[in-house]
């Protein structure tokens, strides 16, 4: 019988693969949940989720996948709500409008501080209103 893997924190040989959506940290994300679970080894004793050097690459592709999914998802939101252009959300984000396109149709992924403004736009609709060049002058008034 084939041995498993030794898990690398507690020591236990108890590893087998299991679904996850994580959270997992990725590049300058601090926690990314998967929109769809993707098979990880892990110790059944103290949990530790190991990515494995072949898993990594699949792990990067979901992660990808999750956030262009949930980018899509706020600036569709942003734009239905708010009656504005996507070069409009551009200028409010601080990236060109090519690169906006970008992110939307997947070809780019957003840096963490893009997709936490993104998603602050799309949760509060006051966010927006502050964020929007066009209200700066009566912002300042506060
Ligand atoms: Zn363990």
């Amino acid at each position: 019988m084939a041995k498993n893997k030794r898990c690398g924190e507690c020591g236990s040989y108890e590893t087998g693969y299991r679904d996850s959506a994580g959270p997992f940290p990725w590049k300058d994300y601090r926690q990314v949940l998967l929109a769809s679970p993707i098979r990880v080894l892990t110790c059944a004793k103290c949990g530790n989720e190991m990515s494995l050097p072949g898993d990594a690459k699949k792990l990067d592709q979901a992660i990808e996948e999750t956030i262009t999914l949930q980018s899509q998802r706020f600036i569709d939101q942003i734009i239905a709500r708010e009656h504005c252009r996507q070069i409009d959300l551009a200028a409010i984000l601080g990236v060109t409008p090519e690169h906006l396109s970008a992110i939307k149709g997947g070809a780019r992924i957003p840096s963490f501080q893009t997709f936490n403004f993104l998603k602050t736009l799309a949760l509060d609709a006051n966010a927006f209103k502050v964020a929007d060049p066009a209200n700066f002058p009566k912002a300042a008034n506060y």
